[in-house]
């Protein structure tokens, strides 16, 4: 296996002592085969995919993510900042892409455009900045002309268009159009159906204008995941898959759209992340007495507690104080009282044998149940996404089948 600068699992101390973590996240590589598989055979073979793996590939971890995307197809992979695109350039094959979609400081474009890596242009500082770049290192700058189409966010207004057409004409040869895009303004729920179906149209007029003064991109693409299931039109002939190859729909929405005309109701996806820790510490409380940091819990019967270490410093959100839940020797578990800066807990009372150093899972499967990042979302108004992505660099990962 290799090793990465955060698996501190895995890392000896100075006077040799194995530093063993008190949370510990499981990848699956099977779970991101499956839902890699399951996603091309909706888009079939002529649209190409492109791995999101922004935000620690949404918390899972890059270093160990993006090679395993790599071995099942994936030669696509799209970052937020310059510093991710550098991390994924440093662990896939020279015939893989890396695309840029914000962050790039100026003094970065240089070496982006040396090293080939893509990136969005949204605006008339960056597309100079491109172009002089390739002038200087002569070779062509490969870029995704980023249009606004209605988020209101990034990407060049339509009153600008005119003039990067000519730009982009006038300095064609140090120029490779790799791609014409823009972002939906939340395809995942469907009261937003009239902004986004306003937006895929207006992205068809700018495509025209584009083409019409002789500018032709390699790829055009709109899609998110939930565009991808809920948009078919919007595929066009690239699409940027972040959550839903993770094994998370972008909404519970989206999946019941998705799955309506479905005969079997099996969730086609798989979760790919196990989060796990261990009970550190277990003891009896008196009915009467109150649980954890000040007065919201109290015990109405005599309670056995778990102490587990992870807290809101472990990305585990305050908001589950008193709601959250875990998995413990396959049964679910409530966290009571406050979450706490490193530790939460857990009622264990109706537990008979329920030993310290067993394990807890946080986020995945343990026997038959499953805590998803969907049923953390209802309780802590947490979106997938946000847990996901907020889970802490430093919890060492491990790939397991
Ligand atoms: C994050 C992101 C995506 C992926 O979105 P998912 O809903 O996770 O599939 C696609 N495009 C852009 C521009 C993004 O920022």
């Amino acid at each position: 296996m290799r090793l990465f600068r955060h698996d501190i699992t895995l890392i000896r101390s100075r006077q040799g002592v194995i530093l063993k973590s008190s949370n510990e996240i499981l990848i699956s590589q099977s779970a991101i085969k499956n839902n890699i598989n399951y996603i091309k055979s909706i888009i079939g073979p002529n649209v190409r995919f492109s791995s999101v793996v922004k935000a620690n590939a949404y918390g899972h971890g890059l270093e160990y993510f993006v090679p395993v995307a790599e071995q099942n197809g994936i030669d696509h992979f799209a970052v937020f900042s310059y510093s991710e695109a550098i991390r994924v350039h440093n662990i896939v094959s020279e015939k893989t892409d890396v695309m840029i979609m914000g962050w790039i400081d100026p003094e970065n474009i240089r070496d982006a455009v040396a090293k080939n890596i893509e990136f969005f242009v949204f605006n008339q500082e960056r597309l100079q900045q491109a172009i002089q770049s390739a002038k200087d290192l002569g070779v062509p700058a490969r870029i995704h002309v980023e249009l606004e189409t209605g988020l209101n966010r990034t990407g060049f207004e339509s009153d600008l268009v005119k003039t990067v057409i000519k730009t982009i004409n006038d300095n064609k040869e140090h120029l490779l159009i790799k791609g014409i895009c823009s972002h939906l303004a939340g395809p995942e729920s469907i009261a937003n159906h009239v902004r986004v179906k306003n937006q895929i149209k207006k992205f068809k007029q700018l495509v025209r204008r584009f083409s019409k003064n002789g500018i032709n991109a390699e790829y055009y693409h709109l899609a998110c995941s939930a565009a991808t299931v809920c948009y078919p039109e919007a595929r066009f002939n690239m699409v940027r898959i972040g959550i839903m190859q993770y094994g998370f729909w972008s909404s519970r929405e989206t999946h019941l759209r998705f799955m309506r005309n479905k005969i079997d109701e099996i969730d086609p996806l798989k979760r790919v992340i196990c989060w796990k820790s261990y009970i550190m510490s277990l003891k009896r409380i008196k009915t009467g007495e109150f649980i954890s940091y000040g007065i919201t819990y109290l015990a109405q019967s005599d309670k056995k507690i778990a102490v587990v270490p992870v807290g809101y410093c472990s990305g585990y959100s305050r908001s589950l104080s008193n709601n959250g839940r875990v998995l413990i020797r396959g049964t679910r578990c409530g966290v009571i009282g406050l979450v706490n800066m490193n530790m939460i807990i857990v009622d264990v009372s109706f537990l008979e044998n329920v030993e310290v150093l067993d394990e807890v899972v946080i986020v995945g499967r343990q026997g038959e149940l499953e805590i998803s990042v969907d049923s953390f979302s209802e309780i802590s108004q947490q979106i997938n996404y946000e847990i996901l992505s907020r889970i802490p660099i430093n919890i060492p990962r491990k790939l397991v089948d």
